[in-house]
């Protein structure tokens, strides 16, 4: 478990899977040897041979008003997912929530970045057999754009089976909040449209007492993406969904979570013709890592 205090707002991760190396799908670039070129990156984003760390893991986020969990990881108990080994977990994942001191009806908010598959897995459990949602206090709250995007898209089979499985049931539940991309969850929280992964893709934005976080979801899926331009992929016509904006303060992110030096700026990442938020979110195609980036303000 790891802390963060943001201001007046705690953030905890919890991990619910560690993943060293086999990244090359994720970023093919990022080869051992580029990576061993950033040596700033180790131990904690990568190890002695370059390979990268990445994890599956949910924030808790504590504000004075509220108890937020923000995004879900894979869960346990699912069926038919694409990625074999996260089929019928039976991970620790809400032991290690109620360790944190957050039982599951202490959550009043859940909030999804998107809604892919490890992002939305212990939005439900099994319970006799049906699949029941895991935090039964809390609003669960998605981007309409998203959520409407994953509802019509019934062709795609582990998709589906995603949706009906993790989102349909919170939804049915009368638990699901359908909100703007740039909503404000509470005083210190709010939502930043980083759309380009996913249709209705968000980050979470932290502010409080002069400092600053962003929850990237899979807007970035590692810190090497900010520090080579490299990273940018072509993005796939089949999924044409770049045109999004934000802010150009939240690509700042040179982290405090990492040892300076402070990174280059995420608008390096640059491709002509293209308005600089298009072609940052083209990196961002897959899922696993999520990033939390946070700064101080001057
Ligand atoms: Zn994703």
């Amino acid at each position: 478990m790891r802390t963060w205090q943001i201001g007046d707002v705690a953030l905890t991760k919890i991990v619910e899977l560690d993943v060293t190396g086999g990244t090359r799908f994720i970023l093919p670039q990022a080869t051992p040897e580029t990576c061993r070129a950033m040596p700033w990156m180790a131990p904690h984003f990568m190890d002695g041979d370059g390979r990268l760390k990445m994890s599956v893991h949910a924030l808790l986020v504590a504000t004075p008003s509220r108890r937020i969990i923000v995004d879900t990881c894979i869960g346990n108990d699912k069926q038919g997912r694409t990625v074999p080994h996260w089929n019928d977990m039976h991970g620790p994942f809400l032991d290690d929530l109620a360790a944190a001191g957050f039982t599951r009806d202490s959550i009043d908010t859940v909030l999804c970045t998107h809604l892919h598959v490890d992002h939305v897995g212990w939005n439900t459990m099994l319970s006799d057999g049906a699949w029941v949602p895991t935090f039964p206090r809390a609003r669960y709250l998605m981007a309409r754009p998203e959520f409407e995007y994953w509802r019509d898209q019934r062709d795609v089979p582990d998709q589906t089976m995603v949706f009906d499985d993790s989102v349909r049931p919170v939804f049915d539940a009368g638990l699901v909040e359908l909100v703007g991309t740039d909503y404000r969850v509470c005083d210190e929280v709010s939502l930043v449209p980083t759309v380009g992964h996913t249709p209705g893709h968000v980050s979470v934005r932290i502010v409080s007492r002069g400092e600053e976080a962003l929850i990237t979801g899979d807007f970035l899926h590692h810190p090497c993406q900010l520090a080579s331009s490299s990273e940018a992929r072509p993005f796939s016509p089949a999924r044409p969904f770049g045109d999004g904006m934000c802010p150009d303060s939240l690509y700042l992110p040179y982290s405090s979570l990492i040892s300076p030096p402070p990174l280059p700026l995420c608008s390096q990442v640059h491709r002509p013709g293209f308005p600089r938020e298009y072609s940052v979110y083209q990196m961002l195609r897959f899922p696993i890592f999520r990033l939390t980036c946070a700064r101080r303000q001057a």
